[in-house]
């Protein structure tokens, strides 16, 4: 595996399946570049924490960083190409353009974390034209983030197909995420209730049983598919969530 750092040193040519991420490995990341793996020539996993989507006051800098860790992974799961940008490469100074999903980015995620979807489209649209993938890689637990980058793609007619894995979740349930190595044990005990209310599939019932927790939303939102979906912060730790309604249980 290579690690290049530079979008000059990227592989032309083939057929590339794109994993987008920012970092700190876990199963959710590996069955999505496993999947990559199985399906491309190329498998190129990019690893940015990518400062747009973060609001002010969010944790941007006590996100997980591990890139010794995440490389030794990468690996293992069978990418080609690492690729972990530099800020100012993906943000040159003087950047002003960005790409808005308006209504799909302002519901939800989007209500409670202001410019997050902006900046998620933004870098997906500039990672889509940087490293040209067949395919690019995306997990069912950013319900919403999937929900957006669908819309753009039709939007902007753009060339790359969009693969969708199910939520890996912990023996607990717990969904997997690079922020829950923030949370302590008696945190964690609390995150729980978000993926036992979201198991009622039950809006109201799942909101009886956050009594007591700091809930942002749990809704029903029309996705692809429809999920009922939630927030909670336990401690400083914001966690999401979602379990599709109809269709294909994960
Ligand atoms: P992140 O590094 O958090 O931006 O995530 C990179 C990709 O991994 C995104 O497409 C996420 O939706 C996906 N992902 C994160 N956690 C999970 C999980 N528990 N199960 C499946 N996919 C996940």
């Amino acid at each position: 595996m290579r690690i290049v750092r530079s979008a000059a040193d990227l592989p032309r040519g083939g057929e590339i399946g794109l994993v987008p991420t920012m970092g700190a490995f876990h199963e959710g990341h590996l069955a999505l570049l496993r999947a990559a793996r199985d399906e491309n020539q190329i498998v190129v996993a990019s690893l940015f924490v990518n400062p747009a989507q973060f609001g002010e006051g969010e944790d941007l800098e006590r996100y997980p960083r591990d890139e010794e860790r995440d490389a030794r992974l990468a690996e293992e799961a069978g990418v080609d190409v690492l690729y972990v940008p530099a800020a100012d490469e993906i943000y040159p100074p003087g950047f002003e353009t960005w790409v808005e999903v308006e209504r799909l980015g302002s519901i939800l995620e989007g209500e409670h974390r202001p410019g997050h979807f902006r900046g998620v489209a933004t870098v997906c649209l500039k990672l889509f034209n940087i490293v040209r993938p067949r395919r690019a890689y995306f997990g069912q637990k950013d319900a919403q983030q999937v929900e957006v980058v669908r819309r753009m793609i039709r939007d902007l007619d753009l060339d790359v197909e969009l693969r969708v894995l199910p939520t890996v979740r912990d023996a607990d349930g717990l969904a997997l995420s690079s922020r829950n190595a923030l949370l302590t044990p008696e945190l964690r005990e609390r995150a729980l209730a978000l993926p036992r209310a979201l198991q009622t599939r039950d809006p109201q019932r799942a909101r009886e049983l956050l009594d007591g927790i700091d809930v942002d939303y749990v809704e029903v939102a029309d996705f692809e598919p429809k999920v009922l979906a939630g927030a909670i912060r336990v401690g400083s730790v914001r966690l999401i969530d979602n379990v599709p309604l109809k269709g294909a249980d994960e």
